[in-house]
Order: C-alpha cells, then structure tokens, then sequence
C-alpha cells in the first residue's frame, strides 16, 4: 500500500480538507502515475453533494486526471517510468460482456458496470478515489497516453470534457453539419472546439450573450442567448444535432423545436432532477432524444490524437488546491472560464 496526499471531502456540506488516502500495491498490470494535474468537473459537484444518490465519505473527486508514470508492474508492455499520461472516468471494467469486448468498455453490462475512478468498488474490494491527489494506481489498460503538443494541465479536462462532447460528435457525424451546443461551461466549451474542428457549422445557446466572444473565438459561427425567447423562434427547424452539456433540467420541448427532420438532441449533462418532455414533438419531425456517456479508451486515446494533432486545447484556469471549495462555487455560478484544474504539487 502507497499512503498518498489528497484533498477529500467528509460529508456532502464539508468542504475539502487534506488528507492521506492508500493506494494499492503495484499488482503486475498497474502503473504508478504521479498526478500533476487534476480538472474540476461538474460531475465531481454532483457525486461530492450525493445528488446522484448517496457515496462513502471521505471521498477525493478527481477523473480528470494528467501526469507521470512513476512505476510500473511487471507485465506493463505499454508504458514506462516517464511516460506522459491521463485517465479518465473509469478504471476498470468486467472486460466480459458484449461492450467491454466491443472495446466500449463505459457502457459495461457487468453487475456493477464500469468502475468509476472514484466512489466505486473496484474487484480488489477497494472504495476508488480519484485525481484530486498525489498519486493513483491504475490498470494500464485504462491509461491513456498524452501527445507531447498538449501540455499537462490542458491535457487534464480532455480525460473527461474532451471525450464526453467528442464521442457523440463522433457517433452522430457531426462533420459538415448544423451543430447546436447547449451551455458554455467546461463540456459546451470543448463541444465547440471540437465540433468546429471536425467541421461543423457550429452555433452556441448559452443563458446570456456574456461570453459571446469567447464563443466566436472556440470556432462557433453564431451565438444566441436562450433567456431570449425570439432565440426559440427564429432557430425553429434549424439544426441537424444539438448538444446539451447543461448540469439543470430544460423546457427540452422549446430545444427539440429546434431540430430539423431527423434531428437528434444528445443530452451530456447530467442533472439529478427527472425531466419531461411531450412526445409530439419527436412525432412531428422523426427526431431523437439521446444521451450519451464519456466515451471508450480507445476513442479516448483517439480524441487525444485528435486534439494534439489540431492543437485542440480547453481553456483553464489553474488553481492551487486551497481553492476547490471557491472554485465548485464559481462553476455553481456559471462562473467558470472554461475549466478549474489544481496544481496536485500544492495538495
Ligand atoms: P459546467 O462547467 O458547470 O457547465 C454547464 C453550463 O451549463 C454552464 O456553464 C452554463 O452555461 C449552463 N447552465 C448551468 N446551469 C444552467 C441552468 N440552470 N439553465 C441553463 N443553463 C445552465 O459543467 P460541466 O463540467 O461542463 O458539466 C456539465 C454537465 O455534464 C454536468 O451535469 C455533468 O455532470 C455532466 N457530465 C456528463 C458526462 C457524461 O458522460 N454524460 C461527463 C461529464 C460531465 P452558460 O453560462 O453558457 O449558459
Ligand atoms: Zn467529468
């Protein structure tokens, strides 16, 4: 067992407090990673506050997670001490039903379905704790390698907002078609970039026109502010794919309007609250309601290509650690340019 420096939270009201969580011992296909970057996601908000249903305290949140391999075990043939890495939501899965062995391991259909980097159970019988840490141990299947052209710290976000908006961009063909992206936060801002960059004509729907800007400069083509409700008239029929990254429930009736015939609305974020929505307006254009999650490793190591090779970064704001419990009060906020990610050396 490592004994390792981390910040977790002790109750769903706590604020972070640093701590020493335990590793396990390098079993023959793990590698030791010296984290070095550790990026905020909404859902670490989420799990931490148990609006997801209730998690074991304490819990370190973390699944963006950038650094170094330190060690590796004995039958580690893809990675050596050194090695720039990244992992991501999950760590682990049964590897023996039909997705894993489809190599879409994040829709894994074993009795406990993937295992998330954190506040899950992995087969050793171990309760995960994720990024926001020194060190993690983690099976090399579910470790990434980072191309040398994305920094660290920009390479953090992609392990999660990168893959989540880049897969079903990806699964719904998004080249050269009329993309809409819900949201401007950590996901929204990545959608777009990653959108533009496979050749979307690409339109942003956030709250205000406050970031407007900086949405043009992502790569999006128009932006409209959805507290207008002209927006929802005039992009009436308008677009081939929407992407919703917002964490809240929507009037999806006012954004399923928006799709044109066959048009598809893939929901990212991930809000607690049960939604509703009439069926007509499905019925009236043959359109689709859809939801997608993170994506595979391989599609994950194939995103990381993607972006290193367009020079696709997210747009962060580093923190020191002592800042967590300020920084998941700004992204409450919407108050986020476009990602936290903490400097693990000031854990
Ligand atoms: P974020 O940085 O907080 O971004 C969410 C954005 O949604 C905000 O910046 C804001 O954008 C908009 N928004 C927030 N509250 C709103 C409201 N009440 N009404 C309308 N718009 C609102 O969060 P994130 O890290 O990108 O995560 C977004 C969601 O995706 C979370 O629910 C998270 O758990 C989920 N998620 C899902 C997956 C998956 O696999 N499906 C993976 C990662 C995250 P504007 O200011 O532009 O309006
Ligand atoms: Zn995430």
């Amino acid at each position: 067992m490592y004994q390792v420096n981390a910040k977790a939270v002790f109750g769903p009201e706590d604020n972070f407090q640093t701590t020493r969580i335990e590793r396990r011992e390098l079993q023959n296909d793990d590698v030791l990673i010296e984290i070095k970057y550790a990026g905020i996601c909404h859902s670490d908000i989420h799990t931490v506050r148990g609006e997801w249903g209730e998690v074991a305290y304490p819990l370190v949140p973390g699944h963006e997670i950038a650094g170094i391999v330190s060690a590796v075990g004995s039958s580690v043939k893809k990675y050596q001490v050194g090695d720039r890495v990244g992992v991501g939501c999950m760590v682990d899965s049964c590897g023996e039903c039909q997705h894993c062995k489809e190599g879409e391991e994040q829709y894994c259909e074993g009795p406990h379905g993937h295992t998330g980097t954190y506040a899950a159970i992995d087969k050793y019988g171990h309760y995960t704790q994720g990024g926001y840490a020194s060190h993690i141990v983690v099976t090399e299947a579910f470790v990434v390698r980072i191309p040398e052209s994305i920094p660290l710290e920009k390479a953090a976000p992609l392990l999660c907002a990168g893959i989540t908006t880049y897969s079903p961009l990806n699964h719904w063909h998004a080249a050269g078609k009329n993309v809409a992206v819900v949201g401007l936060g950590g996901l929204g801002h990545m959608a777009v970039k990653i959108a533009s960059a496979m050749e979307a004509n690409v339109t942003v729907l956030s709250q205000t026109l406050s970031k407007k800007e900086d949405g043009l400069n992502f790569g999006a083509h128009a932006y409209y502010a959805t507290s207008d409700s002209e927006t929802f008239s005039q992009l009436k029929n308008s677009f081939d794919l929407i992407i919703n990254t917002v964490s809240a429930v929507l009037d999806y009736d006012s954004y399923l309007n928006l799709l044109k015939l066959d048009g598809t609305l893939v929901n990212v974020g991930a809000p607690a609250d049960t939604a509703s929505l009439h069926i007509s307006r499905l019925i009236s254009a043959r359109r689709s309601f859809a939801g997608s999650a993170i994506g595979s490793i391989k599609e994950t190591q194939e995103m990381l290509d993607f972006c290193g090779e367009h020079q696709i970064m997210p747009e962060i704001e580093l923190i020191s650690a002592d800042k967590i419990d300020e920084a998941y009060e700004r992204v409450l906020r919407s108050d986020v340019r476009y990602r936290f990610v903490i400097d693990t050396k000031t854990i």
